[in-house]
C-alpha cells in the first residue's frame, strides 16, 4: 500500500508535465474591416497547445524589425474567464504565453503594408486597390506557434457594405463565413476583400475563382482561356489534380508585374494592360504560378536546397507547355530559351555568385537569378539527359509524374536523392553524378550540348545569346525538340 501510494505520488508530477489535451472546441476568427480599410480588427478564440503564439512568415523591412508583426496594435490576450494572460515578446512575431488552454485574442492590424518594401513584393503581403484589399492570412492572423493547430478553424468577416470576401476556403452558409482545413491553409493564402469582379469556373474538378481588378475585366476571356488550357496540360503532365480542390487567383495592376503562389491561391500584378501581345509576360507569370499548385505546393521539397527544382522545373515546363499550347510561337519560344542561360550568366558573372545552384536556394530573393536561371538550365539539361539515356522513351514529364505519384501527398517531402533514385528507377542509369554536376557544383554549366541535342544552336558573346534551329540537326534531334515544344494542336 505504501509502495502504491509512493508510486501514485511519483506519477502526479509526470502527468502534470504532459500536455493538456485539446478541449474539443473549434478555433474561430472574426475580422472586421472599416470602410477605408485602414485597420483590421481581429478577435480570435483559439486553443493554444503549447506556450507560443505566433505570426508566421514575418519579414524584416527597414523601419519594421519584426516586419508584419510591427503593424499589430493593442494585442490583448485573456483566458476563458476573461483574466489577462502575460505575454512575453520574443521577436520575429513570436510571443510566449501560458498554453494548454483556450485563449481569447483581440488586436488590430494597421493596413499600411503597401508603404513598405517587402523582399518578395507586396503582392505576397497586403495592398489596397480602389476596389478593396488583398491580404494574406499570415499578415492577418496569429496562430498556435507549435507544430499545428488542433481542432477545426473558422473565419468570419465583417466588411463594408457591397464588399465580398474572396477566399480559397470552404464557404459556410452566406458568403462571409468560411471553414479552413488547416493552419497552413489559414496562413498561406491570399484573400481579396472588396468589390472587384470575380468569376468561378470548374476545370476538371478543380474550382477556380478569378478576381480581376477593373482594368482587366474586359479581357477576362484571355485569362480564363490561358488558365483552362494550362491547367489541362498540367493535369496531364503530373497525371492528376493538385492537392487542393478550390483555388483563388487575384490579379491587379502594378508596375512590378510579379506574382506569388500560396497553398491554394496566387496573387499577381500585371504592368499596364493585359492583351494577347504582352501575354508573353503576364501569361508566363500566371502559368508559372499555376504550375506551382502541383510542383511546389503538392509536390514539396524537403528544404531550400531543392528550390532550384521547384522554381527551375516550373520555369522550364512553363515555357514548354506555353509553346505546346500555342500561347507562345517559335520566335518567342527561342527568345525564352535565350533568356534562361542569360539569367544564369548574370548570376555567375555579373553578380559573381559562386555557390552551387542548390545552395543558392538558402537565400532565394538575392540569389533569384541563380535559383531560377540555373534551376531551369539544370531542369532542361536533366530533361535532355533522360531522353538521351532512354532512347527518348523518358523525359522530365515522366520523371515528374513518378515523383508526383509518390510524393504528391500531404506531409510528404522529396530530396535530391529522391529525384536521382526515381530517374534511376525509370531508366536504369545512375543519375546522382549527373545531378551533382548540374546543381551541386559552382562550376559553369555549359548548356550548349543540351541545346545541340534538341537540334538548337546557341551562339553567344558574353551576355548576347542567339538560339536558332541547327540546319544540320539529325532527325532524332528534331523529333526530340518537337516532343518537348511543338504545338499539340494545329
Ligand atoms: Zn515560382
Amino acid at each position: 500500500m505504501r509502495r502504491l501510494l509512493l508510486l501514485l505520488l511519483l506519477l502526479i508530477p509526470l502527468s502534470a508535465l504532459a500536455a493538456t489535451p485539446w478541449d474539443g472546441q473549434p478555433n474561430h476568427y472574426r475580422v472586421r474591416i472599416d470602410d477605408q480599410a485602414i485597420r483590421a480588427e481581429v478577435e480570435a478564440d483559439l486553443w493554444l497547445g503549447g506556450d507560443m503564439l505566433s505570426m508566421f512568415n514575418v519579414m524584416t523591412v527597414p523601419g519594421l524589425p519584426d516586419g508584419q508583426a510591427d503593424l499589430i496594435e493593442g494585442l490583448q490576450i485573456t483566458d476563458l474567464a476573461g483574466r489577462p494572460l502575460v505575454l512575453k515578446k520574443l521577436g520575429g512575431g513570436d510571443y510566449q504565453v501560458q498554453g494548454g488552454q483556450r485563449v481569447r485574442l483581440r488586436y488590430s492590424v494597421r493596413l499600411e503594408h503597401d508603404r513598405h518594401p517587402w523582399p518578395a513584393g507586396m503582392e505576397e503581403v497586403a495592398y489596397h486597390t480602389d476596389e478593396g484589399l488583398m491580404i494574406t492570412g499570415a499578415t492577418l492572423f496569429f496562430a498556435d506557434g507549435g507544430d499545428a493547430m488542433q481542432g477545426p478553424i473558422t473565419v468570419e468577416f465583417e466588411l463594408p457594405e457591397d464588399w465580398q470576401a474572396r477566399t480559397p476556403w470552404t464557404p459556410v452558409g452566406e458568403g462571409r463565413r468560411f471553414s479552413v482545413a488547416s493552419r497552413r491553409e489559414l496562413l498561406s493564402n491570399a484573400l481579396f476583400l472588396g468589390t472587384a469582379a470575380a468569376e468561378t469556373f470548374d476545370v476538371g474538378g478543380v474550382e477556380m475563382t478569378l478576381v480581376l481588378g477593373k482594368r482587366y475585366v474586359a479581357n477576362k476571356q484571355l485569362f480564363v482561356d490561358l488558365l483552362r488550357t494550362q491547367l489541362a496540360s498540367y493535369a496531364a503532365l503530373f497525371g492528376g489534380k493538385p492537392l487542393s480542390r478550390r483555388y483563388l487567383i487575384i490579379i491587379n495592376e502594378h508596375a512590378s508585374g510579379d506574382g506569388g503562389a500560396f497553398a491554394s491561391s496566387f496573387s499577381q500584378f500585371i504592368q499596364g494592360d493585359a492583351d494577347a501581345r504582352n501575354r508573353v509576360i503576364w501569361g508566363y507569370v500566371m502559368a508559372h504560378e499555376l504550375l506551382h499548385f502541383w510542383n511546389g505546393l503538392s509536390l514539396v521539397p524537403a528544404d531550400h536546397r531543392e528550390e532550384w527544382f521547384k522554381e527551375g522545373a516550373t520555369d522550364y515546363l512553363t515555357i514548354a507547355t506555353l509553346a505546346q499550347n500555342g500561347l507562345i510561337d517559335e520566335t518567342l519560344l527561342l527568345k525564352r530559351l535565350e533568356n534562361v542561360p542569360r539569367r544564369y550568366l548574370i548570376a555567375r558573372m555579373v553578380q559573381g555568385l559562386g555557390m552551387s545552384v542548390r545552395e543558392a536556394g538558402k537565400d532565394k530573393q538575392p540569389n533569384r537569378q541563380l535559383v531560377y536561371g540555373g534551376g531551369s538550365l539544370a531542369a532542361l539539361a536533366l530533361d535532355v539527359e533522360l531522353r538521351l539515356r532512354s532512347d527518348d522513351a523518358v523525359g522530365l514529364p515522366q520523371l515528374l509524374r513518378a515523383l508526383y505519384a509518390e510524393f504528391g501527398q500531404p506531409g510528404k517531402r522529396y530530396t535530391l536523392d529522391d529525384i536521382a533514385w526515381t530517374a534511376q528507377r525509370l531508366i536504369g542509369h545512375d543519375f546522382a553524378s549527373f545531378l551533382a554536376g548540374a546543381v551541386e557544383s559552382g562550376d559553369y554549366l555549359d548548356i550548349r550540348p543540351s541545346y545541340a541535342a534538341l537540334g538548337l544552336r546557341m551562339d553567344s558573346f558574353v551576355e548576347e545569346m542567339f538560339i536558332s534551329r541547327e540546319p544540320n540537326a539529325t532527325e532524332q534531334q528534331r523529333a526530340r525538340f518537337a516532343a518537348i515544344f511543338a504545338p499539340t494542336q494545329p
